[in-house]
């Protein structure tokens, strides 16, 4: 199993195109392929076309996907079927609404360097005990090829603290070498940079941006995001929008103040910014940071949330993150995925950089080499019905 299902592109109106994965169809952005033709085939990820397909390869691979792909729905409709709690609801919402399709992207976190001091996080500029690091514009590169050429990944985040040492230069060179050697949906999550900048990296070629607005109450983020306020950020997410970014964005569960209300606000603060995908997860305190005693939200809180927001927003993509992994490696991705959560982020950071990129501490996967992490989200996937097909715009 691939974690990507090439499709055969049926129509074209100017920039949309439909693509059709055997009975399906779904509508996809084309910004890269001026004189695609109806009757190619074509990979699509995040609703936008990534990469050509030549069509004996197309076909090869759809041989092996046919039945396994039937399969897998029946699998995902069987576990549909007469739901009885609100995760079961929130799970069958997302069967009616988007099908067993699911996204897998990989992440690169390039840079554990952050200018902010974002109360919460472990790689925040005032941990003085943590060994930093930068990964060069080469290594970088190199990454997103070995993950885009070896391991066939369509979608990557580039992440990394606010690090000013990577200049709109060097930022410009990366994705510009990254879509020359290996195009690939480009999510870029670095923070709060001024608006020409990420215009500069949409025209190289990014296509999706990472920015969660962390809490949609102004008075806890001004607390926990010292020296900054959430009109600003609120503002670079509309302006990211605006130059054409997918964007991505959510929130924290469990920073200390943050009512139910506050959360309810957040699930609609997220769907009012119309995003491409939900991206909120746990608080996991790290020792070296002052909100190092905050209790861990329980599972069944984020589970809670991520079913909530599905129920209220069934269109919604919604991503399984690595903190609601962590909080339980067993079946936490499993749980998420049952409760509404229909995409996943699989880490592919060099294993040297992975346990300094320390946002919190033993985040779920860090012990599995990149080929064993992917085995066992296809394993999960096998499992609980779900395709690799893309969701579509
Ligand atoms: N510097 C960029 C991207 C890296 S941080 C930015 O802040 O946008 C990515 C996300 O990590 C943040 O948005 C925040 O929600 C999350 N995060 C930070 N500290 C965390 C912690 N202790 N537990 C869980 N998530 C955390
Ligand atoms: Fe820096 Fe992002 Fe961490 Fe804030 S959350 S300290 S901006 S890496």
């Amino acid at each position: 199993m691939c974690y990507a299902i090439p499709g055969k592109v049926v129509a074209i109106d100017d920039k949309v195109v439909t693509v059709e994965y055997f009975d399906e169809k779904k509508k996809a952005r084309n910004d890269f392929y001026a004189d695609l033709a109806v009757g190619e085939y074509i990979y699509a990820q995040g609703g936008f076309v990534v990469q050509r397909i030549a069509e004996e390869e197309a076909a090869n691979i759809l041989k092996t996907w046919q039945e396994l792909f039937t399969k897998l729905k029946e699998v995902d409709l069987r576990l549909t079927r007469e739901p009885k709690g609100l995760y079961q609801v929130a799970n069958a919402t997302r069967q009616r609404s988007l099908g067993n399709s699911c996204c897998i992207h990989g992440i690169i976190e390039f840079s554990n360097y952050c200018r902010s001091n974002c109360l919460y996080c472990g790689i925040r500029k005032d941990n003085v005990n943590l060994k930093r690091y930068r990964m060069d514009v080469d290594e970088i590169v190199e990454a997103c090829e070995y993950a885009v050429k070896e391991l066939k990944f369509k979608a990557l985040v580039l992440q990394s603290g606010e690090d000013l040492w990577y200049s709109q230069e060097k930022l410009v060179d990366i994705v510009e070498k990254v879509m020359r050697k290996c195009p690939v949906l480009l999510i870029v999550s670095i923070g709060e940079r001024d608006s020409e900048l990420y215009k500069k990296l949409y025209a190289s070629g990014a296509r999706g941006a990472l920015v969660r607005f962390e809490t949609s109450n102004p008075k806890l983020y001004q607390k926990y995001r010292p020296g900054h306020t959430l009109d600003e950020r609120l503002t670079l997410i509309k302006e990211l929008r605006e130059i054409g970014y997918l964007v991505f964005t959510g929130f924290l569960l469990g920073l200390p103040g943050q009512s139910e209300k506050d959360i309810l606000k957040d699930i609609e603060l997220t769907q009012s910014l119309k995003p491409e995908m939900f991206t909120f997860g746990p608080l996991i305190p790290h020792p070296d940071t002052p909100l190092k005693d905050v209790p861990v939200p329980p599972l069944e809180a984020v589970l809670n949330t991520i079913a909530r927001a599905r129920i209220l927003h069934p269109d919604s993509r919604i991503l399984v993150t690595t903190a609601l992994e962590t909080l339980d490696k067993e079946e936490g991705a499993q749980r998420g995925f049952l409760s509404g959560a229909n995409s996943l982020m699989v880490n592919l950071t060099p294993k040297k950089y992975q346990s300094l990129y320390q946002i919190y501490p033993e985040r779920a996967g860090t012990e599995l080499d990149t080929k064993q992490k992917i085995e066992k989200v296809l394993q999960l996937l096998t499992t609980i019905g779900r395709a690799p097909t893309d969701l579509g715009m």
